[in-house]
């Protein structure tokens, strides 16, 4: 529920907008949103009325959605309350949503009904075209109620939460495909697969997009050696290791394991929350993306983006090694039959695979050298 209006934040510089998404947000949606009930607990009966809404901000776009920030004033009973909102919109209204788009929409509408609301802002609308036929997604703004992106490495803390939040989403995904599986395959097969990027790809550049890069890296996996970014270079042996694990497996392969993943599960997309100066809560956004894979390829890709800054490798295995403990009992907790032998071997198995996802990569030696250590190139 929201605060109560203090009158106090709308000191946010947005500035006096009329293009189309600004005029629909102002006059059309938020206005049908009161009047629908939309920001009503379920249930209640109060006299519910539009104050006022703020000067709407436009915020980061890709080449696809409009992004925009607001906040509502709403009337309950002639009590204001506010409701800081992130609105999201297709940038060409009059195009038809494509994969990424449907994918959140579906997340926000259908699957949250299943997977639950914990891990995610809450989301006020997720709808296709009830609101003048227009695609739109209309979320809380965590950012006002103090949470807040990470923009340096996740620390061990921050990291562990992550892998707590994440294998309860994994969890809970493995949990309905076992026992409700015609709603989870309902979910999974209606997710848009942007890029065919499940090969192995190890080479030092992140380019998973890119086919001749993958083949460059096939065909000269030494290559990682020549990463000047590299702490430690990769010697001979383990270069022989990456060769030999590519020349048997090439492609990820389907396996009972598969889940929804996020799909880019980094911490651009994860919101951290403190109170008492301690870190309290992890909310994670943008399901654009979500994929259906092995839960390695979140796991791989949150833990190896944030490896401690650490050349010793037993410490850094060890440290893996915790990490994986954590995902894999969070996962038990939420779903108690699951195989986790098997889960675990799956995840190290697969784990180079969520190599070939990261697209900046610093550290490829540690990398390199902690998958080895986890047995992920045996
Ligand atoms: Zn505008």
């Amino acid at each position: 529920m929201a605060d109560p209006d203090p009158r106090t934040e709308s000191g946010r510089f947005a500035e006096k907008c009329e293009c189309k998404h600004c005029y629909f947000i102002k006059r059309i949606l938020i206005p049908e949103m009161v009047h629908g009930r939309y920001f009503c607990e379920p249930g209640s009966r109060e006299f519910v009325e539009l104050d006022s809404v703020d000067d709407v901000e436009h915020l980061d776009r890709n080449s696809e959605n409009a992004i925009r920030r607001v906040t509502a004033r709403v009337k309950f009973s002639g009590v204001t309350c506010s409701f800081p909102l992130i609105i999201k919109l297709l940038e060409h209204s009059e195009t038809a949503p494509s994969g990424p788009f449907l994918n959140e929409e579906m997340f926000y509408s259908k699957m949250t009904l299943n997977y639950g609301t914990d891990g995610v802002p809450k989301c006020y609308v997720s709808d296709l075209g009830r609101f003048d036929c227009q695609a739109v997604i209309v979320l809380e703004d965590l950012t006002a109620s103090g949470y807040a992106q990470v923009d340096e490495k996740l620390d061990e803390d921050h990291l562990k939460l992550c892998m707590k939040a994440l294998a309860t989403f994994h969890g809970k995904g493995l949990k309905l495909k076992a026992d409700q599986f015609p709603i989870f395959r309902e979910f999974y097969a209606k997710l848009y697969e942007p890029i065919d990027w499940l090969h192995l790809n190890t080479s030092p550049g992140g380019v998973r997009t890119s086919k001749v890069a993958m083949r460059s890296s096939l065909d000269n996996p030494e290559r990682s050696d020549a990463s000047l970014d590299s702490v430690l270079p990769v010697e001979a042996i383990l270069s022989e290791k990456i060769r030999a694990k590519q020349s048997t497996m090439t492609k990820l392969e389907f396996n009972d394991l598969w889940t929804v993943c996020h799909g880019n599960f980094t911490r651009s997309n994860l919101l951290f929350k403190y109170e008492d100066g301690c870190l309290s809560d992890v909310k994670i956004i943008d399901w654009s993306t979500m994929t259906y894979c092995s839960p390695s390829i979140d796991f791989g890709h949150v833990l190896l983006e944030n490896l401690p800054d650490d050349n010793n490798l037993p410490e850094v295995e060890t440290f893996c090694q915790k990490m994986l403990k954590i995902y894999l009992d969070a996962v038990e907790d939420e779903y108690s039959e699951v195989d986790r032998e098997l889960l675990e071997r799956d995840i190290i198995a697969t784990l180079p695979f969520a190599y070939g996802m990261i697209d900046n990569r610093r550290k490829t030696g540690v990398m390199l050298h902690a998958l080895d250590q986890l047995g992920s190139f045996d």
